[in-house]
């Protein structure tokens, strides 16, 4: 791809905004700062540099330009990301991408038998369901947004109109359209499941006509469907929780698609009440606000505790919305309407007060075992809150609900925030980067110095340096040769042109990743300096090792010579 246009798209586009669009960022100083997604973090570790157009996480040492972002968060090659970030830059392109996904033919099976379904549905076949559908107050357009079809009571006809396009039953088997040879879905009402890229990855099956000891089938593990690496509507409600800053977490799909109807498309649905780690990280890609909304049955009850402590720790902002009357929100919005939905939405409360709220519930406070517990569990809950003046509002409701004195709890308070805080330093000290030698850093400065400063770049390429570490050695090649051809460098430029050499652009990610002092020139001449001496440190040793060695007398002066040169220069250095 040109070159030219490459850097065109990327000085049009805003880092900040873009990477704004999928994570939130908060101003401090000249830097925007955000929860970064490549690591489990748990504080704003990311820094965006509008002004450099780059990004870093002082943790995990992830860095690089707009670009980069994009590759690494959406899982795309380089070319997938140039052709998604195009448009946003106002550039139009001229090309295909190729792109070689060793599933194709796995995910083109999935659309032909999505299709099937959907046909099968508006066939006279399909009369009963189209029934069904309507009765639970699914209309048409609701069936053609989430792609609902219909498999049909009998054992072979998928697996039979797929074979005949030249599918194998043993891929067919494999994906679970087919189940020991025949149809693995039969007589139920289809609901297509997606990947985070949209590709439909498995189907979901409910009895509409007829008993059936399971209500739905889902298809099985396979290859294409990982449970838990998808949440349900996830690829299409991703813009729309951009938009309103917040995501609604559901337990079952058909709640989402109930909501979609009277107008709230910004929920998902983990596909029961089990979290999965790769599903939080997902979720947090597209917000810090996220509400919990699972059924009001005791199972719901459990997850929402479970799974907002782990949001809770996972450092994202967790509202409940408290459904009652064992309903999910399915039947609510069907018994109530969209508006009382909406209500629930806006009187969530946040997860610490629902758990308080739980623990209450589960002590009895006229025993004064019970009654510590309580005290303690909900200090406990208390100290997890980070604003100061929520914890005092909550401190105060406490003494005045349990008649413990205010200073005793705030006293018990601050020693538990203490313990805390120390803990806290320790995990600090741990993911702190290796201590580099100072040649390591010497030559990692040099780098560092030449992206940002064009007199760097003449001061190494005059002084014929020898960098004894190879890829470092040839990212510094690279920078000279670029310099040389574009009259210019800056960081964000330079991560695109090392894009192909991975191993390279490794190497650069990490030198990045940290930060340096001031440019000065004597910056510069102390590093090199410092390269200089580990060189003639070496020669000298390998000089040394020659002169053992060696048996004739006279080539063992000249060597000795040779060693009395380098110790002279470093005297006069
Ligand atoms: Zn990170």
């Amino acid at each position: 791809m040109n070159n030219n246009i490459i850097d065109e798209i990327r000085s049009k586009l805003d880092i900040v905004n873009v990477i704004s669009s999928y994570i939130t960022l908060e101003k401090k100083g000249r830097n925007y700062f955000g929860l970064c997604p490549f690591h489990d973090d748990h504080k704003p570790s990311l820094s965006v540099s509008p002004e450099k157009q780059i990004y870093k996480c002082f943790v995990c040492g992830e860095s690089g330009n707009v670009f980069n972002f994009v590759m690494n968060y959406e899982h795309l090659s380089f070319n997938e990301t140039i052709n998604l970030l195009a448009p946003m830059a106002g550039v139009s392109l001229n090309m295909e991408v190729k792109h070689d996904d060793k599933y194709d033919k796995y995910y083109n099976m999935m659309n032909l038998a999505n299709d099937f379904y959907q046909n099968n549905l508006n066939s006279r076949e399909g009369a009963k369901a189209r029934k069904y559908l309507l009765e639970r107050k699914l209309d048409q357009e609701t069936i053609k947004t989430f792609n609902i079809g219909l498999s049909l009571n009998k054992r072979d006809v998928l697996t039979n109109m797929l074979m005949s396009k030249g599918m194998s039953l043993e891929d067919l088997n494999d994906i679970d359209l087919s189940n020991t040879n025949h149809d693995a879905f039969i007589n139920r009402i289809m609901f297509p499941l997606h990947n985070a890229n949209g590709k439909v990855i498995g189907f979901s099956g409910r009895i509409y006509n007829g008993e059936d000891l399971n209500k739905y089938q889902n298809t099985k593990e396979t290859i294409l469907f990982k449970k838990r690496e998808n949440l349900f509507n996830y690829h299409r409600a991703r813009d729309e929780i951009r938009k309103c800053k917040s995501v609604i977490v559901m337990e079952g799909f058909m709640a989402v698609i109930r909501a979609y109807t009277v107008g709230i498309k910004n929920c998902i649905a983990t596909m029961g009440t089990a979290l999965s780690v790769e599903q939080l990280n997902l979720i947090k890609k597209l917000s810090n606000n996220i509400y919990l909304c699972y059924d009001g049955d005791n199972a719901g009850h459990k997850a929402t505790l479970a799974n907002g402590e782990q949001f809770l720790k996972a450092g994202v902002n967790t509202k409940i919305i408290i459904l009652n009357n064992n309903l999910d929100p399915d039947d609510y919005i069907i018994k109530y309407g969209a508006e009382a939905f909406q209500k629930l939405i806006d009187n969530a409360i946040s997860y610490t007060d629902f758990k308080i709220k739980a623990l209450k519930s589960s002590y009895n406070l006229s025993n004064v075992n019970d009654k510590t517990n309580y005290v303690n569990q909900v200090l406990l809950e208390i100290s997890k809150e980070k604003d100061e003046i929520k914890r005092e509002i909550m401190l105060k409701n406490l003494a005045s609900e349990t008649d413990v004195w205010y200073n005793t709890l705030e006293k018990k308070l601050f020693s538990m925030l203490e313990k805390e805080e120390k803990h806290d330093k320790l995990d600090e000290v741990v993911v702190k980067p290796k201590k580099q030698n100072g040649l390591n850093r010497a030559m990692d400065s040099l780098v560092y110095y030449m992206l940002n400063s064009p007199e760097a770049i003449t001061f190494v390429d005059d002084s014929s340096v020898y960098i004894p570490d190879k890829p470092i050695r040839l990212i510094i090649n690279e920078i000279i040769a670029y310099y040389n051809k574009y009259g210019k460098i800056s960081e964000a430029d330079f991560y695109t042109y090392l894009m192909d050499e991975k191993e390279l652009l490794e190497v650069l990610k990490r030198i990045l990743s940290v930060n340096y002092p001031e440019y000065s020139k004597e910056i510069i001449e102390e590093n090199m300096k410092a390269i200089d001496n580990y060189n003639r440190t070496l020669e000298i040793k390998k000089l040394e090792n020659l002169i053992k060695e060696e048996t004739d007398i006279t080539e063992q002066i000249k060597l000795m010579d040779k060693i009395r040169n380098l110790k002279l220069k470093e005297e006069k250095e």
